[in-house]
Protein backbone atom coordinates (compact mmCIF):
# COMPACT_ATOMS: atom_id res chain seq x y z
CA UNK A 1 0.00 0.00 0.00
CA UNK A 2 1.66 3.00 -1.25
CA UNK A 3 0.94 6.40 1.69
CA UNK A 4 0.28 9.44 -0.54
CA UNK A 5 0.41 13.01 1.55
CA UNK A 6 -2.10 15.70 0.31
CA UNK A 7 -1.30 19.43 1.37
CA UNK A 8 -4.30 21.51 0.74
CA UNK A 9 -6.47 24.00 2.34
CA UNK A 10 -9.07 23.54 -0.02
CA UNK A 11 -11.41 20.78 0.53
CA UNK A 12 -12.55 20.20 -2.88
CA UNK A 13 -9.34 19.73 -4.38
CA UNK A 14 -8.67 16.82 -1.33
CA UNK A 15 -11.74 15.40 -1.84
CA UNK A 16 -10.71 15.11 -6.00
CA UNK A 17 -7.85 13.88 -5.11
CA UNK A 18 -9.59 11.58 -2.83
CA UNK A 19 -11.71 10.37 -5.23
CA UNK A 20 -9.05 9.51 -7.93
CA UNK A 21 -6.85 7.24 -5.66
CA UNK A 22 -8.74 3.75 -4.86
CA UNK A 23 -8.74 2.84 -1.17
CA UNK A 24 -7.45 -0.35 -1.80
CA UNK A 25 -4.01 0.97 -3.31
CA UNK A 26 -3.43 4.00 -1.72
CA UNK A 27 -2.92 4.99 1.90
CA UNK A 28 -4.21 8.84 2.06
CA UNK A 29 -3.03 11.09 4.62
CA UNK A 30 -4.34 14.61 4.31
CA UNK A 31 -3.76 17.83 6.43
CA UNK A 32 -4.47 21.67 5.39
CA UNK A 33 -1.45 23.03 7.44
CA UNK A 34 2.17 22.79 5.55
CA UNK A 35 4.46 23.21 8.28
CA UNK A 36 2.54 20.24 10.21
CA UNK A 37 2.27 18.03 6.76
CA UNK A 38 6.12 18.36 6.22
CA UNK A 39 6.80 17.35 9.75
CA UNK A 40 4.35 14.02 9.16
CA UNK A 41 6.27 13.82 5.67
CA UNK A 42 9.56 13.84 7.30
CA UNK A 43 8.86 12.04 10.95
CA UNK A 44 9.10 8.16 9.80
CA UNK A 45 11.52 7.57 7.57
CA UNK A 46 9.14 6.30 4.29
CA UNK A 47 6.69 8.05 6.00
CA UNK A 48 4.83 8.27 2.30
CA UNK A 49 6.04 7.83 -0.68
CA UNK A 50 4.71 10.63 -2.81
CA UNK A 51 3.12 14.10 -1.88
CA UNK A 52 0.55 16.41 -3.12
CA UNK A 53 1.49 19.73 -2.39
CA UNK A 54 -1.56 22.73 -3.42
CA UNK A 55 0.13 25.58 -4.79
CA UNK A 56 -2.01 27.94 -3.27
CA UNK A 57 -1.14 26.80 0.09
CA UNK A 58 2.90 28.09 -0.62
CA UNK A 59 2.32 30.83 -2.82
CA UNK A 60 2.48 33.88 -0.53
CA UNK A 61 5.22 31.97 1.78
CA UNK A 62 8.58 30.91 -0.43
CA UNK A 63 10.38 29.19 2.35
CA UNK A 64 7.58 26.80 3.12
CA UNK A 65 7.80 26.19 -0.37
CA UNK A 66 11.18 25.50 -0.48
CA UNK A 67 11.09 23.25 2.37
CA UNK A 68 8.78 20.87 0.75
CA UNK A 69 11.25 21.10 -2.42
CA UNK A 70 14.13 20.41 0.05
CA UNK A 71 11.95 17.32 1.72
CA UNK A 72 11.07 16.19 -2.19
CA UNK A 73 15.26 16.41 -3.37
CA UNK A 74 16.79 14.63 -0.40
CA UNK A 75 14.13 11.82 -0.13
CA UNK A 76 13.64 11.42 -3.45
CA UNK A 77 9.81 11.32 -2.44
CA UNK A 78 8.23 12.77 -6.06
CA UNK A 79 6.45 16.04 -4.88
CA UNK A 80 3.12 16.64 -7.49
CA UNK A 81 2.36 20.20 -7.27
CA UNK A 82 -1.28 21.25 -8.25
CA UNK A 83 -2.53 24.65 -9.19
CA UNK A 84 -4.68 26.16 -11.79
CA UNK A 85 -3.79 25.87 -15.40
CA UNK A 86 -0.59 28.57 -16.28
CA UNK A 87 1.70 29.21 -18.71
CA UNK A 88 4.03 26.71 -19.84
CA UNK A 89 6.55 28.89 -18.50
CA UNK A 90 5.57 28.34 -15.11
CA UNK A 91 4.85 25.35 -14.33
CA UNK A 92 8.50 24.07 -16.13
CA UNK A 93 10.00 26.53 -13.64
CA UNK A 94 8.38 24.34 -10.44
CA UNK A 95 9.91 21.24 -12.65
CA UNK A 96 12.90 22.59 -12.77
CA UNK A 97 13.26 23.32 -9.06
CA UNK A 98 12.55 20.06 -7.89
CA UNK A 99 8.92 19.57 -8.38
CA UNK A 100 7.34 16.31 -10.26
CA UNK A 101 4.97 17.16 -12.02
CA UNK A 102 2.31 20.16 -12.08
CA UNK A 103 -1.40 18.54 -12.05
CA UNK A 104 -3.99 21.36 -12.99
CA UNK A 105 -7.49 22.11 -11.35
CA UNK A 106 -10.23 21.06 -11.60
CA UNK A 107 -8.37 17.87 -11.00
CA UNK A 108 -9.07 14.80 -13.47
CA UNK A 109 -9.42 11.73 -11.53
CA UNK A 110 -7.80 9.42 -14.32
CA UNK A 111 -4.99 11.57 -15.34
CA UNK A 112 -4.36 11.78 -11.71
CA UNK A 113 -4.50 8.28 -11.15
CA UNK A 114 -2.53 7.36 -14.17
CA UNK A 115 0.46 10.04 -12.89
CA UNK A 116 0.93 8.71 -9.23
CA UNK A 117 0.70 5.38 -10.68
CA UNK A 118 3.50 6.17 -13.24
CA UNK A 119 5.75 7.56 -10.35
CA UNK A 120 4.85 4.67 -7.52
CA UNK A 121 6.24 2.31 -10.78
CA UNK A 122 9.57 3.94 -10.72
CA UNK A 123 9.57 3.90 -6.92
CA UNK A 124 9.05 0.64 -6.80
CA UNK A 125 12.23 0.21 -9.51
CA UNK A 126 13.89 2.30 -7.50
CA UNK A 127 13.65 0.69 -3.92
CA UNK A 128 14.13 -2.89 -6.40
CA UNK A 129 17.33 -1.76 -7.45
CA UNK A 130 18.51 -0.26 -4.28
CA UNK A 131 18.00 -3.49 -2.80
CA UNK A 132 20.00 -4.98 -5.32
CA UNK A 133 22.57 -2.91 -4.80
CA UNK A 134 23.00 -3.74 -1.35
CA UNK A 135 22.30 -7.34 -0.79
CA UNK A 136 24.16 -10.21 -1.75
CA UNK A 137 22.01 -12.52 -3.97
CA UNK A 138 23.02 -16.09 -2.63
CA UNK A 139 22.31 -15.18 0.87
CA UNK A 140 19.96 -12.84 1.12
CA UNK A 141 22.30 -11.43 3.72
CA UNK A 142 23.79 -7.72 2.81
CA UNK A 143 26.90 -7.36 1.11
CA UNK A 144 30.16 -6.16 2.44
CA UNK A 145 29.99 -2.52 1.09
CA UNK A 146 26.86 -1.93 2.69
CA UNK A 147 28.35 -3.01 6.05
CA UNK A 148 31.21 -0.83 5.45
CA UNK A 149 28.97 1.98 4.94
CA UNK A 150 26.40 1.42 8.41
CA UNK A 151 29.30 -0.09 10.38
CA UNK A 152 31.53 3.37 9.84
CA UNK A 153 28.53 5.48 10.53
CA UNK A 154 26.87 3.57 13.22
CA UNK A 155 30.51 2.71 15.03
CA UNK A 156 30.95 6.93 14.83
CA UNK A 157 27.76 7.06 16.90
CA UNK A 158 28.40 4.74 19.85
CA UNK A 159 31.69 6.08 20.05
CA UNK A 160 30.28 9.40 20.41
CA UNK A 161 27.61 8.92 22.73
CA UNK A 162 29.29 5.87 24.82
CA UNK A 163 26.79 3.36 23.59
CA UNK A 164 27.86 -0.44 23.60
CA UNK A 165 28.25 -1.30 19.82
CA UNK A 166 29.37 -5.47 18.93
CA UNK A 167 30.46 -7.23 16.06
CA UNK A 168 30.70 -10.58 14.90
CA UNK A 169 32.54 -12.21 12.40
CA UNK A 170 31.38 -15.77 11.82
CA UNK A 171 33.42 -18.33 9.50
CA UNK A 172 32.39 -21.98 8.93
CA UNK A 173 34.52 -24.89 9.75
CA UNK A 174 36.26 -26.49 6.79
CA UNK A 175 33.42 -25.79 4.65
CA UNK A 176 36.26 -26.89 1.81
CA UNK A 177 35.18 -30.31 3.02
CA UNK A 178 31.42 -29.56 2.16
CA UNK A 179 32.86 -28.22 -1.54
CA UNK A 180 34.88 -31.28 -2.07
CA UNK A 181 32.68 -33.56 -0.55
CA UNK A 182 29.42 -32.81 -1.75
CA UNK A 183 30.12 -29.99 -5.31
CA UNK A 184 30.05 -26.42 -4.87
CA UNK A 185 26.50 -26.01 -5.45
CA UNK A 186 25.81 -28.19 -2.34
CA UNK A 187 28.00 -25.42 -0.67
CA UNK A 188 25.90 -22.86 -2.02
CA UNK A 189 23.29 -24.20 -0.65
CA UNK A 190 24.51 -24.56 2.73
CA UNK A 191 25.86 -21.09 2.47
CA UNK A 192 22.41 -19.18 1.62
CA UNK A 193 21.05 -21.55 4.91
CA UNK A 194 23.27 -20.84 7.21
CA UNK A 195 22.96 -17.38 6.85
CA UNK A 196 18.85 -17.72 7.35
CA UNK A 197 20.01 -19.82 10.84
CA UNK A 198 21.58 -16.62 11.83
CA UNK A 199 19.63 -13.89 10.71
CA UNK A 200 16.97 -15.76 12.82
CA UNK A 201 18.46 -15.47 15.79
CA UNK A 202 19.04 -11.53 15.03
CA UNK A 203 17.15 -8.91 15.83
CA UNK A 204 15.37 -6.27 13.93
CA UNK A 205 18.20 -3.61 14.69
CA UNK A 206 21.32 -5.78 13.73
CA UNK A 207 22.60 -6.58 10.29
CA UNK A 208 24.34 -9.54 8.64
CA UNK A 209 26.18 -9.14 6.15
CA UNK A 210 28.44 -12.04 3.72
CA UNK A 211 31.73 -10.27 4.59
CA UNK A 212 33.38 -13.16 2.49
CA UNK A 213 33.60 -16.47 0.81
CA UNK A 214 31.90 -18.47 4.06
CA UNK A 215 32.39 -14.78 5.94
CA UNK A 216 29.44 -13.21 7.60
CA UNK A 217 29.82 -10.60 10.37
CA UNK A 218 27.34 -9.44 12.47
CA UNK A 219 26.53 -5.90 13.09
CA UNK A 220 25.00 -5.55 16.65
CA UNK A 221 24.28 -2.00 18.28
CA UNK A 222 23.76 -1.11 21.24
CA UNK A 223 24.98 -4.69 22.32
CA UNK A 224 27.62 -5.05 25.04
CA UNK A 225 30.41 -7.71 25.19
CA UNK A 226 28.20 -10.04 27.13
CA UNK A 227 24.73 -9.74 24.90
CA UNK A 228 26.86 -10.28 21.50
CA UNK A 229 28.26 -13.49 23.80
CA UNK A 230 24.97 -14.93 24.52
CA UNK A 231 23.77 -13.57 21.18
CA UNK A 232 27.57 -15.88 19.13
CA UNK A 233 26.99 -19.38 21.45
CA UNK A 234 23.21 -19.19 20.81
CA UNK A 235 23.71 -18.71 16.86
CA UNK A 236 26.71 -21.27 17.06
CA UNK A 237 24.46 -23.95 18.83
CA UNK A 238 21.37 -23.67 16.10
CA UNK A 239 24.25 -24.20 13.40
CA UNK A 240 25.92 -27.33 15.04
CA UNK A 241 22.75 -28.65 16.00
CA UNK A 242 21.02 -27.66 12.45
CA UNK A 243 20.64 -30.61 9.78
CA UNK A 244 21.28 -29.44 6.39
CA UNK A 245 19.22 -32.06 4.04
CA UNK A 246 20.69 -31.48 0.73
CA UNK A 247 19.63 -33.54 -2.80
CA UNK A 248 21.96 -36.71 -1.79
CA UNK A 249 22.55 -36.32 1.59
CA UNK A 250 22.32 -34.38 5.13
CA UNK A 251 25.27 -32.68 6.33
CA UNK A 252 26.32 -31.15 10.05
CA UNK A 253 28.59 -28.21 9.79
CA UNK A 254 30.18 -25.67 12.98
CA UNK A 255 31.32 -22.40 13.04
CA UNK A 256 33.57 -20.08 14.67
CA UNK A 257 33.48 -16.50 15.73
CA UNK A 258 35.42 -13.83 16.99
CA UNK A 259 33.77 -11.30 18.74
CA UNK A 260 34.72 -7.36 19.23
CA UNK A 261 32.98 -4.98 21.91
CA UNK A 262 33.18 -0.71 22.87
CA UNK A 263 33.81 -0.32 25.13
CA UNK A 264 35.60 -3.40 26.39
CA UNK A 265 37.67 -2.90 23.71
CA UNK A 266 39.15 0.37 24.13
CA UNK A 267 38.86 0.78 19.64
CA UNK A 268 38.49 4.04 17.74
CA UNK A 269 37.62 3.26 14.70
CA UNK A 270 35.31 0.28 12.83
CA UNK A 271 39.24 -0.92 11.53
CA UNK A 272 40.01 -1.74 14.37
CA UNK A 273 36.97 -3.29 15.75
CA UNK A 274 37.31 -5.31 12.58
CA UNK A 275 40.58 -6.45 13.18
CA UNK A 276 39.87 -7.37 17.47
CA UNK A 277 37.35 -9.36 15.76
CA UNK A 278 39.54 -10.97 13.43
CA UNK A 279 42.42 -11.97 15.56
CA UNK A 280 39.51 -13.69 17.85
CA UNK A 281 38.59 -15.61 14.78
CA UNK A 282 41.27 -16.54 14.51
CA UNK A 283 42.17 -17.70 18.13
CA UNK A 284 38.60 -19.56 17.93
CA UNK A 285 40.24 -21.48 14.89
CA UNK A 286 43.78 -22.45 16.54
CA UNK A 287 41.36 -23.34 19.07
CA UNK A 288 40.08 -26.14 17.69
CA UNK A 289 36.53 -24.41 15.50
CA UNK A 290 32.91 -24.61 17.11
CA UNK A 291 33.37 -21.70 19.46
CA UNK A 292 33.18 -18.51 20.04
CA UNK A 293 36.34 -16.25 21.33
CA UNK A 294 34.98 -13.06 22.83
CA UNK A 295 37.96 -11.76 25.43
P1 LIG B 1 38.51 -23.32 8.21
O1 LIG B 1 37.78 -22.08 7.94
O2 LIG B 1 37.88 -24.14 9.26
O3 LIG B 1 39.94 -23.07 8.48
O4 LIG B 1 38.47 -24.23 6.89
P2 LIG B 1 37.79 -23.89 5.52
O5 LIG B 1 37.83 -25.11 4.70
O6 LIG B 1 36.46 -23.28 5.71
O7 LIG B 1 38.85 -22.89 4.97
P3 LIG B 1 38.67 -21.44 4.43
O8 LIG B 1 37.78 -20.68 5.31
O9 LIG B 1 40.01 -20.90 4.19
O10 LIG B 1 38.04 -21.74 3.01
C1 LIG B 1 36.83 -21.28 2.57
C2 LIG B 1 36.27 -22.19 1.53
O11 LIG B 1 34.96 -21.75 1.24
C3 LIG B 1 37.03 -22.15 0.26
C4 LIG B 1 36.02 -21.90 -0.82
O12 LIG B 1 36.04 -22.90 -1.77
C5 LIG B 1 34.69 -21.94 -0.12
N1 LIG B 1 33.82 -20.89 -0.58
C6 LIG B 1 34.01 -19.56 -0.51
N2 LIG B 1 32.97 -18.91 -1.09
C7 LIG B 1 32.10 -19.85 -1.53
C8 LIG B 1 30.85 -19.81 -2.21
O13 LIG B 1 30.30 -18.76 -2.54
N3 LIG B 1 30.24 -20.99 -2.49
C9 LIG B 1 30.81 -22.18 -2.14
N4 LIG B 1 30.17 -23.30 -2.45
N5 LIG B 1 32.00 -22.25 -1.51
C10 LIG B 1 32.64 -21.12 -1.20
MG1 LIG C 1 37.08 -18.43 5.34
MG1 LIG D 1 36.14 -21.53 6.76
Amino acid sequence: MSRVLIVSADPVTSAQVGAALPDEMYDLISDTDGVHALAKAAGIEGACDLMLLDRQLVLDDVSLYERFIDRARNSEVPLLIIGPATAPHEWARLLHEGASAYITTPIDADALRAQVAVFMRAKERHDQLRAQAVIDELTGAYNRRYLDEQLAARLAEALRYGAAFSIGLVDIDHFKNVNDTHGHQVGDLVLAETAGIIRHQMRKEDLLARYGGEEFALMLPHTDRLGAAILAERIREAIAEHAFVVPSATISITISMGLASFPLDEVGNDAELLRVADTRLYEAKRGGRNQTVFE
